[in-house]
């Protein structure tokens, strides 16, 4: 085994020991245990990876890339599937999480030593976390083609069920999962949900732009109900001067597709304004996913 990251000297530790070598090897180059099984069963959240060749490295890859952000270290331990890393909160307050690596999906779990640890620091700290796993797999991705990665949190309502969470979009969550009751009992995963919702490298990749398709089917049903100009000062958006003396449905057109561009998830925000306006049926055609019903 040669797998070693060199890494800032302040950022290791080993036992709340400073370690003296910059040469530090990572868990992945240990042979020796296997991790214990978390605390919670189903409270974490996981990364998935999918693609026609797996990407080697990811531990390495990934660790690199959460201490390269302020406020987190390294925790030294003793099994080759774990890493552990340590994120300081303002107050002091130390907040620890684990990476479980097993094959295409990897456990995130974290704990808090400290019950007034505010669920925002925790936040932050999950959020820290999904944006380095975000920068290495996209970096990844480049070099291999049809990689994906998704971040999801088991089901709290079906066994063996998952879904996903994106960027500003949980609406793969079912209705159990997106009440978030159990607050205690899952409060590590609630925490994943709302990280997830907040980092804006975590896109569902459909949702990045909405089809001229889409878009024309939307001007076509608004214009059938006479709602254009509704639609328009939902949009609150200017067109371009020459656009003005264009028919009403051409103007929509171009605020619409003006609109989408300042969008972090056009397709998710358009279907909320279609259902402000009633036209559910409008908003149900540009739904990618048939919603999970409530188990
Ligand atoms: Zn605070
Ligand atoms: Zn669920």
């Amino acid at each position: 085994f040669g797998m070693a990251a060199f890494i800032n000297k302040e950022k290791a530790y080993l036992n709340k020991r400073l370690l003296t070598e910059v040469g530090y090897y990572l868990p992945s180059a240990r042979i020796n245990k296997r991790s214990p099984p978390p605390d919670h069963n189903n409270d974490y959240a996981f990364l998935k990876i999918e693609g026609a060749n797996f990407p080697a490295n990811i531990q390495a890859s990934i660790s690199h890339e959460i201490l390269k952000k302020p406020n987190f270290h390294l925790i030294g331990n003793e099994s080759f599937d774990t890493s552990q890393f340590g994120y300081q909160t303002p107050s002091g307050r130390p907040i620890q999480i684990t990476m479980v690596y097993g094959g295409s999906q990897t456990k995130l779990i974290f704990q808090i030593k400290d019950a007034f640890t505010g669920m925002h620091h925790c936040v932050q700290a999950c959020k820290g976390i999904i944006e380095a796993c975000c920068d290495s797999l996209n970096r990844m991705a480049n070099q291999i083609r049809y990689l994906k990665y998704f971040i999801g949190i088991p089901c709290s309502a079906v066994n063996d069920a998952s879904h996903y969470v994106y960027f500003n979009d949980d609406s793969d969550l079912c209705q159990a999962c997106k009440r978030r009751t159990s607050h205690d009992t899952f409060f590590c995963r609630n925490c994943w949900i709302s990280a997830a919702k907040m980092c804006n490298k975590l896109r569902k990749e459909e949702d990045h732009h909405l089809t001229f398709s889409d878009l024309s089917q939307v001007v076509q049903d608004v214009a059938e109900k006479n709602m254009i100009s509704m639609l328009r000062k939902k949009l609150n958006v200017d067109i371009h001067k020459a656009t003005k003396s264009y028919q009403e449905d051409r103007q929509l057109m171009e605020a619409l597709m003006k609109w989408e561009t300042k969008q972090s998830s056009p397709r998710h925000s358009l279907i909320k304004i279609l259902h402000e306006m009633q036209l559910n049926h409008t908003a149900d055609k540009l739904k990618l996913h048939v919603p999970i019903t409530s188990p």
